[in-house]
């Protein structure tokens, strides 16, 4: 299985490559146009008709076919509107600056370089992350925009065949994972909500009634607190991931859409935007988790949320609440830890294999780890699945 990652990052982008970018946005109208023009559906008949009539931008060759390949994807994607909506559909037409290349750019030492005209190069340093990215991989495409550019990797996934799980339960102030070796490990979240109070103030003393301007401040406040979530959670993930990858386990996580979990008691509901983080925080981990772990050939699984927080994962019986945060099993005899029972269970419904969701995420099905699955899942290092 080939696995493709983008990786981000940031860059000044001079006046020479502006100029690039917007040749570039005109290069794909003019396909547009002329595709429109002359009903040509496939790349191939594209290529042929207006591979000769871009030469009119002093750009390298090398970006004629990128930018023919982007008009063919755009008037694609018209067609289908276009039997989808009829006439409703809107003629595409670029505005936003974004400049894909798959075979002029070379990475060089700390820079990438960047062809300009014919023979003519200007060069990008790289920061450190993405140059421990694209260590031993094969950088595919590379794109720029005026904010920032990517790099495209990909990479043969052989999948490991596990020889046991880790089992991951998320809960509001800890991640807690139980694995077939019985280790159990709590990652604490309380900082998150540490990290939450002081926007709360901010916002609960806004009291500007200008709908406009709140937006803007909660948007800004929202996003700080996002990113210092993210990046917890990202230690997390990198950690949980790291433990599987050296014990050769696959992990298991609960399918939460939907799950009453997420709306308990406590968990912020009535407060629309803390709900919100709440919910976003509990499928960001999961998505971490996911596309490190796939990146490292780990298999994923996803099992019904039903009954891992009640049932006893010793025997299977429903347990009853013995205090705050522990449940007693009647026919055990015992006292648990909630947060290690729900882990427990979610191992064992893993090591089964058996109740998986019908409407889990289609790609992280057991089946899919079997290699039945042929298509190839684009996950982004910064974010959500790119299609
Ligand atoms: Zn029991």
């Amino acid at each position: 299985m080939e696995m493709r990652l983008i990786v981000l990052q940031n860059y000044r982008p001079t006046e020479e490559i502006i100029s690039l970018l917007e040749d570039f946005r005109c290069m794909v109208n003019d396909c547009i146009r002329l595709g429109l023009r002359e009903s040509l559906t496939s790349m191939k008949s594209l290529c042929m008709k207006a591979y000769h009539q871009l030469s009119v931008y002093d750009v390298p060759t090398c970006y004629r076919l990128t930018a023919i390949s982007r008009a063919t994807g755009l008037l694609r994607n018209y067609r289908r509107e276009l039997k989808k909506r009829g006439r409703s559909a809107r003629v595409p037409y670029v505005t936003k600056l974004s400049l894909t290349d798959c075979y002029g750019f070379r990475v060089i030492h700390r820079l990438v370089r960047v062809p300009i005209r014919k023979g003519e190069y200007t060069f990008i340093v790289l920061n450190d992350h993405t140059l421990r990215s694209i260590l031993s991989h094969t950088p595919r495409s590379l794109t720029l925009t005026p904010n920032g550019l990517s790099i495209c990797l990909s990479k043969e996934i052989a999948e490991i065949e596990p020889v046991g799980a880790i089992g991951i339960d998320r809960n509001l102030d800890n991640v807690t994972t139980a694995d077939s070796a019985g280790n159990i490990l709590r990652h604490d979240l309380a900082r998150a909500t540490e990290a939450k109070a002081p926007c709360r103030e901010t916002k609960s003393h806004f009291k500007r009634n200008d709908v406009r301007v709140r937006r803007l401040v909660y948007g800004k406040y929202g996003r700080i607190q996002r990113n210092r979530v993210s990046w917890l959670l990202h230690n997390i993930s990198a950690s949980i991931v790291r433990r599987a990858k050296e014990k050769r386990f696959g992990v298991v996580m609960e399918n939460i859409r939907g799950i009453r979990k997420l709306y308990r008691k406590g968990n912020g509901q009535g407060n629309t935007n803390r709900a919100k983080l709440n919910s976003w925080s509990f499928y960001e981990l999961q998505r971490q988790v996911e596309y490190k772990a796939r990146w490292e050939g780990i298999p994923v699984a996803y099992v019904a949320a039903r009954g891992t927080s009640v049932n006893c994962s010793i025997c299977g019986s429903r347990t009853y609440p013995n205090g705050r945060r522990t449940l007693h099993c009647s026919k055990c005899g015992i006292s648990i830890d909630r947060d290690v029972n729900a882990a427990r269970n979610i191992l064992a419904k893993g090591r089964r294999g058996v109740r998986f969701t019908p409407d889990g995420p289609p790609e992280v099905r057991m089946e899919a780890m079997k290699g039945n699955e042929t298509t190839t899942p684009i996950l982004r290092a910064d974010g959500g699945k790119v299609t």
